[in-house]
Order: C-alpha cells, then sequence, then structure tokens
C-alpha cells in the first residue's frame, strides 16, 4: 500500500489473489524464491501520455491516456481500452493485474495489460470520437505492436473506435497487421468476437450450474450492464432457454416480467448501439416493463445474476439480498464487479459464484483467436471459432475445480481461477531467470 498509494482498486485486486496464492507459495517451495509474486505486482512498463484533440466548437480537449504493460512472460501484452471519465492507474493497474491471471487461464499465449484515457464518449460527435482515437493512437502506436502489445475494447471502446485506432495506426506505420483485436470483419476482425464475452459467461455458468446437476433452461436471470458484454450475455442465455428479465445502465436499470427475448434485445442493441441512448427509453416500445431509476438490479428475484457493468457495482447488502431470494449462481460477466464483501457473503451461503478473471475470460481467448488468424491471414467460420470458445471455457472450469474443489466437494473459484492462473506464469517468469 505504501508503494501504490491511492490505488484502491488495484490493491483490492492484488489482495484477493494474495489470499489465495499465498497459501499455495507456501505449500509448494518452488515458488517461494526469486521474489515471484513481488515481481508480478509490479508493472514492469506504465506509459502515460497527454492526449490533445480539438472539438468540433474548436476548443483544444485536454485527456490523459494510459497503457499499463504488466506482464509479458507467457506472450505479447494483451487487455483492452476504456474509455470513461473514472478511468486512473489504480483502475487500469487493478485491469492489468487481473488480465494477467485471466490471459493465462486461457491457456493461449498472451500477457497481460490494459489501457486507456479519462474521455467520455457519451454525448460526443461521430468527429469527436474520430478525432479522440487518432490523438490516442498517435501516441499509443510507439509502444504497440503485434508481437510487443495488442489491446482490445472495454468500456467505451468497440468496434467503431477500434476501427478508428487501426485506421490511425496502420497511417502512422504504413503496416497492416493484427496490432489491435475486435476489428470489423472486413479488416481482420473474428466472427464471434463481439459475442464472445457475453456468451463465454454464459457458456460458464452452464458449466458451473452441472456441477449441482442444474441446467441454465428455464432459469430466471437477473444481468446488469447493457453494454458489449451484458447483450450478449442476454442474448446466449436466451438462446439457452433462460427467462432475462433485467438490463441497466449507469442511470438506472429495466425490470421486464415477461423476459428481454432475442425481439426486445434487439431493439436495445439498436438504443445502446445506434442511437446511443439510455436504457430507460426501452420503455417507450414495452411500456409493461418497469425503469427504476438509480438503482441496481439486484433486488430483483432470480436464479442466477450476471454482473456485466463494472467494477464494484454489487455490494455486500446486494449479495444478500441476492442470497435471500434464492439465487444459487453468480457469474462475473465484469471486471470485478463484486466487492470483497460480497464474495464473502456468496461463499459462506455456498453457492456457485465464479471472478471474471475465469468466467469473462472468453473474450480475451476470441482475442487471441483472432490475433492467430491475423499471422496465419486467413479466417475461422463462426462455427468453428464458438467451438473453440466453448472448448476453452470449459477448460477453464475444468482448471478453477482442479485447484479449488476442496473436501467437502465445494468449489472456490476464486481460488481456483487464482491459483491456475498463478501456475503458468510462475513457471515461465521462473524459467526466464531473474529479469
Ligand atoms: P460497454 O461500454 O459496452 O458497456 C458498459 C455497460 O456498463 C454500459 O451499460 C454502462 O452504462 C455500464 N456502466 C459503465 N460504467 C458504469 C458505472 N460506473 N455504473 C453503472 N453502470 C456502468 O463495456 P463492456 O460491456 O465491454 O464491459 C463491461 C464490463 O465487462 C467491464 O467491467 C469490462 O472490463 C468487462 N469485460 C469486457 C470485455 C469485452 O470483451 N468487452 C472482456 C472482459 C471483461 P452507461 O451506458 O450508462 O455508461
Amino acid at each position: 500500500a505504501k508503494k501504490n498509494p491511492n490505488e484502491p482498486e488495484f490493491m483490492q485486486a492484488v489482495h484477493e489473489v494474495a489470499e489465495t496464492v499465498i497459501p499455495f507459495i507456501e505449500e509448494n517451495k518452488k515458488y517461494q524464491n526469486k521474489m515471484l509474486l513481488e515481481r508480478m505486482v509490479e508493472s514492469e512498463r506504465i506509459i502515460m501520455f497527454r492526449v490533445v484533440w480539438i472539438d468540433d466548437l474548436g476548443n483544444t480537449q485536454v485527456n490523459r491516456g494510459y497503457r499499463i504493460q504488466m506482464n509479458s512472460a507467457i506472450g505479447p501484452y494483451k487487455g483492452g481500452i476504456r474509455f470513461h471519465p473514472s478511468v486512473n492507474l489504480s483502475i487500469l493497474k487493478f485491469l492489468a493485474f487481473e488480465q494477467t491471471f485471466k490471459n493465462s487461464l486461457t491457456t493461449l499465449p498472451m500477457g497481460g495489460g490494459k489501457g486507456g484515457a479519462d474521455f467520455d464518449p457519451k454525448g460526443k460527435s461521430e468527429n469527436e470520437v474520430m478525432r479522440f482515437c487518432q490523438a490516442f493512437m498517435t501516441e499509443l502506436s510507439r509502444h504497440i505492436g503485434a508481437d510487443t502489445d495488442v489491446p482490445a475494447g472495454d468500456i467505451g471502446v468497440g468496434g467503431r473506435e477500434v476501427g478508428y485506432m487501426f485506421g490511425q495506426y496502420k497511417r502512422l506505420r504504413n503496416e497492416f497487421t493484427g496490432v489491435l483485436t475486435g476489428k470489423g470483419i472486413s479488416f481482420g476482425g473474428s466472427l464471434i468476437r463481439p459475442e464472445a464475452t457475453g456468451y463465454g459467461a454464459v457458456y460458464f455458468s452452464q458449466s458451473m450450474l452441472a456441477t449441482k446437476k442444474e441446467n441454465i433452461a428455464g432459469k430466471t436471470i437477473v444481468v446488469s450492464g447493457s453494454g458489449n458484454v451484458a447483450q450478449y450475455a442476454v442474448e446466449k442465455a436466451t438462446q439457452l432457454g433462460a427467462k432475462v428479465v433485467t438490463m441497466s445502465d449507469s442511470s438506472g436499470y429495466i425490470y421486464d416480467a415477461e423476459g428481454i427475448d432475442a425481439i426486445k434485445l434487439s431493439h436495445i442493441m439498436e438504443i445502446k448501439n445506434e442511437l446511443r441512448g439510455r436504457i430507460g427509453d426501452y420503455l417507450n416500445k414495452y411500456p409493461n416493463a418497469k425503469y427504476v431509476a438509480g438503482k441496481r438490479p439486484w433486488e430483483v428475484k432470480c436464479d442466477v445474476a450476471l454482473p456485466c457493468a463494472t467494477q464494484n457495482e454489487l455490494n455486500e447488502d446486494d449479495a444478500k439480498a441476492l442470497v435471500a431470494n434464492g439465487c444459487i449462481c453468480v457469474t462475473e460477466g465484469a471486471n470485478m464487479p463484486s466487492t470483497p464483501e460480497a464474495v464473502i457473503v456468496f461463499q459462506k451461503a455456498k453457492l456457485l459464484f465464479a471472478p471474471g478473471k475465469a468466467s469473462n475470460a472468453g473474450g480475451v481467448a476470441t482475442s487471441g483467436l483472432e490475433m492467430s488468424q491475423n499471422s496465419l491471414r486467413l479466417s475461422w467460420t463462426a462455427e468453428e471459432v464458438d467451438e473453440r470458445l466453448k472448448s476453452i471455457m470449459l477448460n477453464i472450469h475444468a482448471s478453477c475445480v482442479k485447484y479449488g474443489k476442496d473436501k467437502t466437494g465445494y468449489i472456490d473459484y476464486v481460488k481456483g481461477a487464482n491459483i491456475a492462473g498463478f501456475v503458468k506464469v510462475a513457471d515461465a517468469m521462473l524459467a526466464q531467470g531473474v529479469v
């Protein structure tokens, strides 16, 4: 804490890992030397830079850009870019730290990184977003590359922003390489990448439920968020026969007792992705639904909860409400959406709880598949990518069970994910010497 003042999210993420990994290290001599854990919590490199751009009124605007290059032991740095006014060093370091373990869990050769800027895309014109992305990439381009560091999307960065950043990278470097993932299909993107995080979280939920001989079909599901991850989690859960009754954004949540089916979801996608509107606009078309302003959906009765918006969006009281309402499974689609106190509530109640670094790894895994396709200069079919995604999620689940199952049969997915993620990175670091 002394070394990283004012970085509560980073400390939170490190604590959570240390709690489960330190006892494992104590039992395994091999990992006790060469300051392994101390090296893992220290970013290999942090780049902070000025991003200057001109808004539509001709005013000069200044933002702060970042790239955290956390760990490259098992592959080039890999992790998304976030554009949100809350972005700061602490949040990006927590995300880059988590990413290192997550990428290790996918079994693909990707190190950990994360980046972003405190730019708020809300209310900006198309041209302003483009100029910002170009200004951001003008500096970032010096620090990344297909074999060095391969960024992707995250909150506030979707296909549109990745496209603008890719265009600028290509213009500056005069090379067409797989330097970013989440690209459009016409210029090297992978089928299923937009869907992958949400789909993967639902596949992971299926595996979790199967350990209790339960099935996702017929379950009532509460989802938070209405962005990329939430949209495709809802799509896949609905396809598999579940009923999703809520979605949300930073203003509030909608509750539709009849379920958000495929047609209703396509309306939400139009509101959020094209009109760039608010989730409450849903009621203009579906007035039977309810809109609850300023709240998160955890008070709604459900069997399964999928938090898919942002960090620390589900606190201890929310967790208690979910448990009291009979929820049996919480699968994180977002990164660290549950506070540490909420996780304790879930684990004490012995419900199925998966941390984002395991259950939302489908996105980066599919980004890894995009990198492979770019290197091979070919593209796989949607079915092929989806099959690989499913098997990667099954493997991650198996790793969590391997390291997280206790004598009573309870699976501690937090412990399992942390140890399984740690082992691969630690082995690679030990083999590469003290660097
Ligand atoms: P989007 O920008 O597409 O969507 C984010 C959603 O979360 C929006 O509905 C947004 O509401 C809401 N949200 C953002 N900040 C807050 C906040 N402070 N309070 C309440 N709601 C908020 O992002 P993604 O769907 O890509 O990302 C969602 C989460 O999933 C993040 O934690 C991200 O790190 C994680 N993730 C994403 C991956 C991906 O492939 N995209 C991969 C793995 C993890 P509003 O519109 O009001 O801002």
